[in-house]
């Protein structure tokens, strides 16, 4: 290809998304999925779909949708903005409300798609570090700023703030909206901040069905806001790309939705697994960060967590290791079902044994 060619190509960073290994006997404790298959509703709703529809473009309003989700955080339909995953509905909210001169803040250790779309729309951005213990410092984000994003639970720490310290960083930038990226939320007891957007017209909640309903392969986020912020992103998005909801994910969410019961018993169950991994890890003699997650966060003092990472992987184990100096010696790790937890411990433990 010849220079000039080349110099109209983009040269954009991308966020790389954890590896995706394919094999009989791989344990995959990566990328945060859930490891129960989706309700039987879902299942028996996609056997069902009427595949001669497909030749239209789908359903753009999907108020069916929408009032199923009302119910659940107590929200109209114009307070409700539905797309193509949650990392589309962040994208889409990063053009759309962040537009201002002064920089956007979110916690140097969080989210690393977030500086990926601060740089792809050119948004001046400041991250703000972490206190000590890996909480956020709310203080921190008490400045001049042109908009705030927040992961609560925060990834990859699985730490999950409380209400109030959200709400004082909520009040205290009535100029800037206020996005609380919620991936993780029905793994933690603090809550979902969804009912505040009633009270605040600079919130915005991002949640997704990728994690604790089991249907990351659908490709379904939402937010929650104000009607006045789910117009500017309805305009976004309709500047993009109207129909970002396919036909099949409107049909399967919906079931899903209605499906309560399988919900909380596979949420249960991973919270179960949750403190028996970090049971496990304690007694190898890790330090665990307390998580409100389906993952945890988790090192070794005299260890080198990057080389145990590396053997995980030879040995048909995927976790997470970041690159980043401050989190080098860390390990991040999904919860999945019991058994994949009882082979990790397993194999970390051979690990240990063999290099005494
Ligand atoms: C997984 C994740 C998302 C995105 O999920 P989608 O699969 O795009 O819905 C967003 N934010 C955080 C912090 C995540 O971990």
């Amino acid at each position: 290809m010849n220079d000039r060619l080349k110099e109209k190509l983009s040269r954009i960073e991308p966020y790389v998304p954890g590896e995706q290994p394919k094999g009989a006997n791989i344990i995959k404790l990566n990328t945060n999925e859930n490891p129960y298959p989706p309700s039987q509703r879902v299942l028996n709703a996609l056997k069902e779909i009427d595949g001669k529809s497909l030749n239209l473009y789908p359903d753009f309003v999907c108020s069916e949708l929408k009032q199923e989700l009302g119910k659940l955080s107590g929200t109209n339909e114009d307070e409700i903005f539905l797309s193509n995953g949650s990392d589309e509905v962040l994208a889409l909210c990063f053009k759309a409300f962040f537009n201002s001169e002064t920089p956007v803040l979110f916690p140097e250790i969080s989210y690393s798609f977030y500086s990926v779309w601060t740089e792809f729309f050119n948004i001046p951005h400041k991250c703000v570090p972490l206190k000590e213990d890996f909480h956020i410092d709310i203080d921190g984000f008490i400045c001049e700023n042109g908009g705030i994003v927040i992961p609560n639970p925060n990834a990859p720490t699985a730490i999950a703030e409380g209400k109030d310290s959200l709400i004082k960083i909520i009040e205290n930038n009535p100029d800037s909206v206020v996005i609380i990226d919620e991936a993780y939320v029905d793994f933690s007891d603090k809550g979902s901040v969804a009912d505040l957007i009633h009270k605040y017209d600079n919130l915005v909640v991002a949640q997704t069905y990728s994690k604790s309903r089991a249907l990351a392969g659908i490709r379904f986020g939402f937010a929650y806001a104000n009607s006045e912020l789910i117009n500017v992103l309805e305009g976004v998005k309709n500047s993009f790309n109207s129909y970002t909801v396919n036909t099949v994910t409107k049909v399967l969410a919906y079931e899903c939705l209605k499906d309560r019961d399988y919900f909380n018993e596979t949420v249960e169950k991973i919270k179960k697994t949750r403190a028996e991994l970090i049971k496990g890890l304690d007694k190898l003699g890790f330090e665990t960060l307390d998580s409100s997650a389906n993952f945890v966060f988790t090192t070794k003092k005299d260890a080198d967590c990057e080389a145990l990472f590396e053997y995980l992987k030879a040995n048909n184990i995927y976790v997470r290791h970041f690159n980043n100096p401050k989190i080098k010696n860390y390990l991040r790790i999904t919860v999945g079902t019991d058994e994949a937890a009882e082979a990790l411990l397993k194999k970390i433990s051979e690990y240990f044994e063999k290099k005494a």
